[in-house]
């Protein structure tokens, strides 16, 4: 078991608590908060016990100048204000004198944000590359560091694994949440247990098929990814979106696990993915030449619902059709009332699904939604992630 915020005595002690407030901003307008309603719970853990608290987060990405005023942290700090009804002091700083000075007057149960970690990445990439100096230098700041930021933890970045390598450290709620939930689809997840996959690409689902197959009873898969499949078992997918390479990768699943893999037997098609477009139901068998499969048809979702009526588990990521575009967004829809209709844990990962999710006003039906993305993607892989491998054991 992970060391978590729990195991420390916290009171008068300065505690750097890596927080995921990567949060779609617009304008300095804050577009979606609950990344960091989120991470109250730690945060508010941390004051109650009389720590300092100081947070990090990274927020988009840096390669230009001009990109620092689009990506500064201050409109989180204000909203954090605003949620803990605190003052939250913003240091418009990753490093240097004034942020040190501050942390210097800290008293107990203050809290200070600093700057948008990946700052230092317009520098060589230091945040991103885990520079060990910066790391070092951002250890020296706390006495204890508690990594609450489930989305970079399959990275190697100095604002998680840098500091975590120089101070004593633990996990925060948020995570320690995320690995409890997520672990329930891979070990003794209950049966009978469908796993959903979709979204654009086979390639970025292939460690997860690979690692999951073996623990479900069924995958069912849409999205564009599933045409890649379709074409492997012989159909004509017209000018769907397919991935060539991935033909043979797809053909050897599908011998392998002939009963375990279930694909579209209908889909929507148009002659090009916009809006008001006209859009035809084809069977699978009938796709036209100049067409792209753009979602599932109802038929499918009949099909799909008789793999998850009775589930006891389900695990969703990717959407199964081009859910942005009206005319494409049923099949989406539809299954998310599905699953949210069963008895079952459900949980739902990725960021596209998420905002699927929440645009279709299911967020609060689903028993878990991750809140990382490649993250949670990468933990069900089974794959090594540094950020949560540092942290001290109990
Ligand atoms: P997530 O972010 O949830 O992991 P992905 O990034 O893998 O999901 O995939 C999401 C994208 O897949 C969406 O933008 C959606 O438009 C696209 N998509 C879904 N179905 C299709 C399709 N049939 N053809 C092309 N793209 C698709
Ligand atoms: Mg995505």
């Amino acid at each position: 078991m992970k060391k978590t915020i729990k195991d420390y005595d916290l009171s008068g002690k300065k505690i750097i608590i890596r927080c995921d407030f990567n949060v779609p901003i617009d304008g300095g307008i804050i577009k979606d908060d609950s990344r960091i309603r989120k991470s109250l719970k730690t945060i508010k853990y941390a004051i109650k016990n009389n720590a300092k608290v100081i947070l990090m987060s990274h927020l988009g990405r840096i390669k230009t100048e001009e990109d620092k005023e689009k990506y500064t942290l201050k409109p989180v700090g204000k909203c954090l204000s605003n949620l803990l009804r605190k003052k939250v002091t913003f240091i418009d700083q990753t490093r240097g004198e004034k942020l040190e000075k501050a942390i210097n007057n800290m008293k107990n149960k203050d809290i200070i944000l600093i700057e948008n970690t990946r700052f230092e990445d317009l520098d060589g990439k230091k945040e991103s590359n885990n520079d060990q100096e910066l790391g070092k230098y951002w250890a020296s700041l706390g006495d204890i560091f508690i990594n609450d930021a489930f989305g970079t933890i399959h990275r190697a970045h100095a604002s998680n694994l840098g500091i975590a390598s120089n101070l004593p450290n633990g996990l925060g709620f948020l995570v320690e949440e995320e690995i409890k939930k997520l672990t329930k689809l891979i070990t003794k997840p209950k049966k009978p247990y469908t796993i959903i996959l979709g979204g654009a690409k086979v390639s970025d689902k292939i460690g997860v098929i690979s690692n999951l197959i073996t623990k479900a009873d069924y995958i069912l898969i849409g999205g564009g990814m599933a045409f890649t499949f379709l074409k492997a078992a012989g159909f004509n997918i017209g000018s769907s979106i397919c991935e060539k390479e991935k033909i043979n990768y797809c053909k050897e699943i599908l011998d392998k696990y002939q009963e375990k893999i279930i694909l579209p037997i209908d889909v929507i098609t148009a002659k090009e993915l916009k809006e008001n477009i006209k859009t035809n139901e084809r069977f699978i068998n009938e796709i036209e030449e100049d067409e792209l499969g753009l979602d599932i048809g109802p038929r499918t979702l009949e099909v799909f619902k008789q793999y998850l009526d009775d589930c006891k588990t389900i695990f969703w990521n990717g959407p199964v059709g081009c859910f942005e575009t009206k005319g494409f967004e049923n099949g989406t829809k539809e299954l998310l009332k599905i699953i949210t209709n069963t008895k079952a844990y459900t949980v739902v990962g990725g960021g596209d699904t998420l905002r699927a999710a929440n645009t279709f006003n299911y967020e609060n039906k689903i028993s878990h939604i991750s809140t990382g993305g490649g993250a949670s993607l990468a933990f069900l892989e089974g794959i090594e992630l540094p950020a949560l491998k540092i942290i001290d054991e109990k």
